[in-house]
């Protein structure tokens, strides 16, 4: 057991393990991103947090841990029994979409943060909690053979500087449209990792230039971000996401939307029965008006409608809020 760092104790010596063994990194979000960055996070001693809302689904395979009987698990639960059979480090896994419902909840005592989502509103909120918090995080994205990697260090330039315009929904690419190849996860994973890792040991260099890869053509290029002088984020501090009042969040992900109560207690066995869904403790999923729903215990429901709006009068329906 002793032995386990020893390789890597060579490289970073003595005093930088301990600084990882004392560090607590959230993983945010459990696709192939967070399998990898995770994967390597924990058996480099850190203690992690890994957040993500979704399950396993059969096209993850081709470039996570995933086992082919995890279909339908979890993704944290599956990953977090995976990973724990490799390391000897803390993981604490936790079932939950990050909002500004939960994100204080999330990013309680973490040191860093790495940005696995798969949802630009979730990184415009990551990017808020950043700022506000001073919590730093490496942002992560992955497409077809293309990503990109930049390091932030919520103090200097953010991610609003970098993207400064929300996309509209439906606007941008995503891996169920475009596809993505387990080369380019497995890249841009590795260079989250390296990031990580030489912060937290302060090891080497953190590179805070925005890192481009394009692996199809075999390029690989570093640009200069600057901070926005009018930056709402980093300079007026503005966090409007973080402070929206509504109390239940609709936003647009790659399955469709996504409907999120401030508070709700569903009674699922009930609501299961009454639409002949499949029911499990965490879930339970079935049709409504041709729309395949799946509603979680804490009242969230995943709904392939064809907008916001009927997304939000589906809800209403089955939930009654
Ligand atoms: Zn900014």
């Amino acid at each position: 057991m002793t032995d386990i760092y020893d390789r890597q104790i060579k490289v970073f010596g003595e005093r930088a393990q301990k600084r990882l063994g004392n560090s607590l990194v959230l993983v945010l979000g459990c696709g192939a991103l967070g399998n990898l960055v995770a994967n390597n996070l924990t058996r480099a001693g850190v203690d992690l947090r890994i957040v993500d809302r979704d399950l396993v689904e059969s096209s993850n395979l081709h470039r996570t841990l995933f086992r082919l009987e995890d279909e339908g698990r979890s993704k944290v639960e599956a990953l977090d029994e995976i990973l724990s059979k490799g390391s000897i480090s803390d993981i604490e896994p936790v079932f939950e979409d990050f909002n500004r419902f939960t994100w204080k909840t999330i990013t309680k005592d973490v040191d860093l943060i790495v940005d696995c989502l798969d949802s630009m509103s979730s990184r415009y909120l990551l990017n808020e909690v950043s700022v506000k918090q001073e919590i730093p995080f490496i942002h992560g994205s992955a497409i077809r053979g293309e990503g990109r990697i930049k390091f932030f260090d919520g103090k200097n330039e953010c991610f609003m500087c970098l993207y400064p315009r929300v996309p509209e929904p439906g606007s941008l690419e995503t891996c169920r449209g475009s596809g993505v190849l387990n080369y380019t996860t497995s890249v841009v994973s590795s260079i989250q990792s390296s990031m990580a890792l030489n912060y937290l040991a302060d090891f080497g260099v953190v590179n805070r230039d925005l890192v481009v890869v394009d692996l199809k053509e075999g390029r690989f290029k570093t640009i200069g971000v600057r901070r926005k002088e009018d930056c709402d984020v980093c300079q007026k501090q503005k966090f409007e996401i973080m402070e929206g009042k509504e109390d239940i969040i609709v936003e647009e992900t790659c399955e469709g939307y996504n409907v999120v109560p401030k508070n709700a207690s569903v009674d699922l066995k009930k609501i299961s029965s009454t639409y002949n869904g499949n029911y499990n403790e965490l879930f339970t999923s079935f049709a409504f008006s041709g729309r395949d729903i799946i509603l979680f215990e804490n009242g969230r429901m995943q709904v392939n409608a064809d907008n916001a709006k009927e997304a939000r009068s589906i809800y209403s329906k089955i939930v009654g809020l």
